[in-house]
């Protein structure tokens, strides 16, 4: 069947020109935003007080809902992963991770990804598409639901943050994302503070300058993976073609305009990216900077070709970083036992 245009793919004040193109009061465009948004429903029976005339044509023209629960996996540690089919086939994976005084949301944002990092799951099918705005924010809004209907231990209905950190370079589709932030941060949408949204990326240039430019104000975390140019390439080829000094550059000045310092993300890859030499340059680097360091030991892919370092390897290259005065964090990622890292469990599904 074709699909029509998904609804929540258009933002708040976009609904409010289709409620007036319609010759319809403007009030009628805020409960139908409390309706996409605030409740998040995916019936149209649902939405109660717009006149059923109205829905039934909206209907015709709009579908409310584009993502299907294939697969809901919790782990051990807590952190549920979701494989979810879009509308044409194509599955993504978001993730519910419990953190001490929040949940934390990790979306997607592509159906695969072009920038063909070695150590990463997803790259390793290449692109299929963009996700549209709609179905970035209805990947938030499915995983509001999951914590409501079972309200993760210990944090009751306390607020989420979302993580642009799943499937998908989001600088890469940087329309749909800057749609969906505008959705999450709109008063009319789900009134999130841009303190709760992160967005990581690899960072190739032509989409750092957009944000840059656009400085929506979230936070940045940019995937480093290489003390030099030609490191960095080796790990990752496509935004590696950017220079890393024009990619600090660029991370600094939108530090400076949003008032936010950016972190450093950094994959350990024995005998790759754990050497404390590197670690030493990359302190160069960084010396000064309003910048952090997240150290995330290689979560091993299916083939385990790249594996992480031992203990002591991940304490060492991270000592050569905090003995040069910069905060630097381990990050292990959750959920091992259930495929949840990195675009594994869609890869399982593909391959069955
Ligand atoms: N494309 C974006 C978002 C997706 S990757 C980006 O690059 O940031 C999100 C994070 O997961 C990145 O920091 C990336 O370096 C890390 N990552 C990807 N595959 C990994 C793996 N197999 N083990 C550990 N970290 C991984």
């Amino acid at each position: 069947m074709e699909s029509k245009p998904l609804l929540r793919s258009l933002v708040p004040d976009q609904l409010a020109g289709l409620i007036k193109d319609a010759g319809l009061p403007a009030y009628r465009a805020d409960q139908l935003a409390d309706w996409l948004f605030a409740r998040g429903v995916f019936s149209w029976e649902e939405m109660t007080n717009l006149p059923k005339a109205w829905r039934e044509n909206l209907a015709e023209r709009f579908d409310l809902a584009a993502l299907d629960t294939v697969e809901r996996q919790v782990s051990g540690d807590g952190t549920r992963k979701f494989l979810f089919r879009l509308r044409d086939g194509a599955t993504v994976e978001s993730v519910i991770i419990p953190m001490d005084e929040h949940v934390t949301f990790c979306i997607s944002t592509q159906v695969g990804c072009a920038m063909a990092c070695r150590f990463c799951a997803t790259a390793r099918g290449g692109l299929v598409r963009n996700l549209e705005a709609g179905e970035i924010l209805e990947q938030v809004l499915r995983l509001r639901s999951d914590t409501l209907t079972n309200p993760v231990e210990g944090l009751g209905d306390r607020q989420f943050n979302v993580v642009y950190m799943g499937m998908g370079e989001p600088l890469d589709n940087w329309p749909a994302v800057t749609d969906s932030l505008t959705c999450m941060m709109d008063p009319k949408g789900l009134a999130m503070s841009r303190r709760r949204i992160q967005i990581s990326t690899s960072g190739p240039g032509e989409g750092l300058k957009k944000m840059v430019e656009a400085e929506p104000g979230v936070g940045l975390t940019i995937s480093l993976g290489g003390s030099t140019d030609a490191e960095r390439k080796a790990v990752m080829p496509v935004p590696g073609r950017t220079p890393i000094r024009e990619v600090l550059d660029l991370v600094v000045q939108y530090v400076r305009r949003t008032g936010r310092r950016a972190t450093v993300a950094w994959v350990l890859i024995a005998g790759q990216t754990d050497d404390p030499e590197q670690a030493a340059r990359l302190a160069r680097l960084l010396r000064g900077k309003p910048l952090k360091v997240n150290l995330i030991p290689m979560n091993p892919l299916d083939d385990a070709k790249l594996l992480p370092p031992d203990e002591n390897g991940i304490r060492a290259f991270r000592r050569v970083l905090t003995d040069a005065g910069i905060d630097t964090f381990i990050r292990i990622s959750g959920g091992r036992d259930i495929a949840a890292a990195c675009g594994q469990l869609r890869r399982r599904h593909l391959q069955s």
